[in-house]
């Protein structure tokens, strides 16, 4: 992992340092690349103009650690609106969503999975409604256990719902095996998240590793593996594998961040591959950027230029 990393991830939890950054315009450069706004309207043309491309997209309404009920509603409420304008313009065929649990619910202290798997289910309910499907993120390892009784939860009445997996979690691969079966949508990333090492692997290769370990095992296996990665040797990695299993182009797909890449987005595309693209928005891109900022520390010194400029 990059040895800037973690105190990146540290800083990020000030409240002085998110104070400053808050307040920056959407519009500054550094925030726009990664997120292309803060409304519906915005996250529906930025579709727009992926699927015009050929590419594909998930839709995240930003927010996380919710814990009160009526942000979990207008959570919800924002999904329903999101789903119902992206069906009004036929993007539905190609535009699915990302839901995290903890914007919807799961860490309210009471009754926090319950509600979660509710607000998850009117999701749910209104995507298939629109002709699409749900993607459950993964959130930090102490939520893991609580994600993955949701998803089974969900997936009774919408077998659809896809999961997220993260390879630096040692218990990855098991969980890959468990869900490697007919109809399964799993997405597989390396995760993004702060993790003690009684938990996680700490060291890049060996999360490199465990994420080749992880495709194979989806791969080899019935489901829809969507491999998450921005990483040209995991992407290289996965195709020469999906030819080994005897995949065809289309039983699987290649999945990469909003702004992250673009051309090779648009080169996997070019080649006949399904390419989906990560399109977060809303007003809480806070803590998403900052994780972004803590894998591509060479992004810093542009940040701090928005900063101080305040364009
Ligand atoms: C569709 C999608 C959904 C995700 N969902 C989750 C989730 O639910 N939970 C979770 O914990 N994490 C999630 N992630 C984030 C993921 O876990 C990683 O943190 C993130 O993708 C970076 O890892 P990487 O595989 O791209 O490889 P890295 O090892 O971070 O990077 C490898 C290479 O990719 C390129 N690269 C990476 N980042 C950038 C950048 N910002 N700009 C330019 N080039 C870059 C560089 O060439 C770099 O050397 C998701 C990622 C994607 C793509």
């Amino acid at each position: 992992m990059s040895l800037l990393r973690q105190p990146i991830l540290l800083l990020a939890r000030s409240e002085k340092v998110k104070k400053l950054v808050s307040t920056m315009p959407v519009s500054a450069g550094i925030v726009t690349s990664y997120v292309p706004g803060e409304t519906t309207a915005a996250a529906v043309k930025a579709t727009s103009d992926l699927l015009d491309d050929g590419l594909r997209a998930t839709l995240d309404f930003l927010g996380e650690d919710t814990l009160d009920v009526e942000q979990a509603d207008a959570t919800v409420a924002a999904y329903l609106d999101l789903l119902q304008q992206l069906a009004a313009q036929g993007l539905t065929r190609g535009a699915e969503v990302s839901v995290k649990l903890s914007a919807v619910g799961q860490a309210i202290p009471e009754n926090g999975d319950k509600i979660a798997l509710e607000n998850a289910r009117t999701i749910c309910r209104a995507a298939r409604n629109a002709g699409t499907t749900v993607t459950l993120d993964m959130e930090d390892h102490t939520t893991t256990d609580r994600t993955l009784a949701t998803l089974r939860e969900l997936r009774k009445d919408f077998p659809e719902t896809g999961a997220v997996l993260q390879a630096y979690l040692h218990r990855t691969e098991a969980d890959c095996r468990a869900l490697a079966y007919e109809g399964s949508r799993v997405r597989l990333c390396k995760g993004a998240y702060k993790e003690p090492e009684t938990v996680a692997f700490q060291d890049r290769l060996d999360v490199d590793r465990s994420y080749v370990r992880c495709l194979k095992v989806l791969l080899a296996g019935q489901g829809y593996p969507m491999i998450a990665t921005h990483d040209p040797r995991m992407v290289e990695i996965a195709s020469s594998l999906a030819s080994r299993y005897g995949r065809a182009q289309g039983s699987y797909e290649f999945q990469m961040l909003y702004g992250i890449r673009p051309e090779e987005q648009k080169r996997l595309a070019g080649s006949g591959e399904t390419m989906r693209v990560y399109i977060p928005y809303g007003l809480e891109w806070y803590g998403y950027l900052m994780r972004r900022l803590a894998e591509r520390p060479q992004n810093l010194s542009f940040f701090v230029k928005s900063l101080v400029s305040k364009k």
